[in-house]
């Protein structure tokens, strides 16, 4: 399947780790918008929000399991950060394989 972030979970495009265990994996964004900025993926494909179900949404829980669990190890659990989840053309997503970017380390003033 021709998608990067697939790819990435093969290990068949390097990325730089960050967590990883059966059903996630979280690894630094290669254009962060924060001084952390990491990406956590479920590994199994899916295209977006649009494509969670009842089977597939444990690999969502896994990943909110993860989200305080990677703040805390890179230290920014106790300032805070943003999670953000990009939908479609309308949300802005590039990547067709749901993921959510995990931001931290300076404060968000926008929305
Ligand atoms: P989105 O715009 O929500 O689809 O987010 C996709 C994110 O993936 C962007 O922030 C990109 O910078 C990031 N990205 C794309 N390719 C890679 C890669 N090979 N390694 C790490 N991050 C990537
Ligand atoms: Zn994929």
């Amino acid at each position: 399947m021709d998608c990067i972030f697939c790819k990435i979970i093969a290990g068949e495009i390097p990325s730089t780790k960050v967590y990883e265990d059966d059903m996630v994996l979280a690894f630094r964004d290669i254009n962060p918008a924060a001084p952390e900025h990491i990406v956590i993926v479920p590994k199994n494909h899916m295209e977006s929000a649009n494509d969670i179900t009842e089977e597939n949404i444990k690999y969502v829980t896994a990943i909110w399991q993860v989200i305080p669990k990677i703040a805390k190890e890179l230290g920014f659990a106790e300032n805070g950060y943003r999670v953000i989840n990009n939908c479609g053309e309308d949300g802005g997503q590039t990547v067709p394989h749901l993921h959510f970017h995990l931001l931290g380390g300076r404060k968000f003033t926008d929305f």
